[in-house]
């Protein structure tokens, strides 16, 4: 981890923002941080907020209400019967993971005249404590996946397994990319506090980073037990 969180919070944007390739955006992810933080964040410049819990993060909408509006991206597993509030809440979803999904979020997406960017949640290497498709399946479904009106794909998220070194890191966002690329989309959200820098060298267009910028979700926001876990 680059950032250095005795500084302050701007310090750690700063630090974070000035290695930032070009074309590689800031998701910030206050899951398991209150509003307050958020707020302060905002008023730092950033505006893209990551969250994985629905209740938790319309609670901190409401608080947030008085500020122009933000842009707020989904990052959890999000479950079949959640998908309607999902989207009345952000206007973007990082973790599709199947088809049945992907259609219902169309389907629901249509009826509520909204549009949402959907990345779809890739999985490139083994790993039993994540969902995502692998990429024959990505490819083997991608004529339907492409087809979701009014929903928009915009690209793929991945998530590396844990314990990984830098340079396998780096080659797993490469295959994200490349996948990415041979679909034609144009996105590739990946890189976490732990792998950013790997993620942003390789292609990535949104970072989400959390721990790295707010501290340890650990460390007493209340919200830490309503936090689902990384999936
Ligand atoms: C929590 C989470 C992050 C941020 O993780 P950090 O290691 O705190 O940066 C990024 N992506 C997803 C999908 C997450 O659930």
């Amino acid at each position: 981890m680059s950032s250095d969180l005795s500084a302050p919070l701007a310090a750690r944007f700063e630090q974070i923002r000035a290695q930032l390739p070009p074309g590689t955006n800031l998701l910030a992810v206050s899951k398991g941080h209150n509003a307050e933080l958020i707020r302060q964040a905002v008023a730092l410049g950033q505006r893209s907020f990551g969250e994985s819990r629905l209740q938790e993060a319309r609670a901190k909408q409401a608080q947030l209400a008085d500020l122009p509006p933000l842009d707020w991206h989904f990052i959890g597993r999000l479950q079949a019967n959640k998908v309607r509030s999902v989207l009345r809440s952000f206007g973007t979803v990082h973790s599709i993971d199947s088809l049945e999904l992907a259609q219902r979020v169309a389907r629901i997406a249509a009826e509520e005249q909204l549009a949402p960017a959907l990345f779809f949640q890739v999985k490139l290497l083994p790993d039993p404590s994540k969902g995502g498709f692998s990429p024959e399946e990505l490819q083997q479904l991608w004529p339907q996946l492409r087809a979701l009106g009014p929903a928009r794909p915009v690209g793929l998220m991945t998530i590396t397994p844990l314990g990984l070194t830098p340079p396998q890191s780096r080659a797993v966002f490469e295959a994200c990319r490349a996948l990415a690329d041979a679909c034609g989309l144009p996105g590739c959200s990946m890189g976490m506090s732990g792998d950013w820098q790997q993620a942003a060298a390789a292609g990535s267009t949104w970072v989400r980073i959390g721990s790295g910028l707010f501290g340890s979700r650990a460390s007493g926001t209340g919200l830490v037990a309503e936090c689902d876990p990384i999936q």
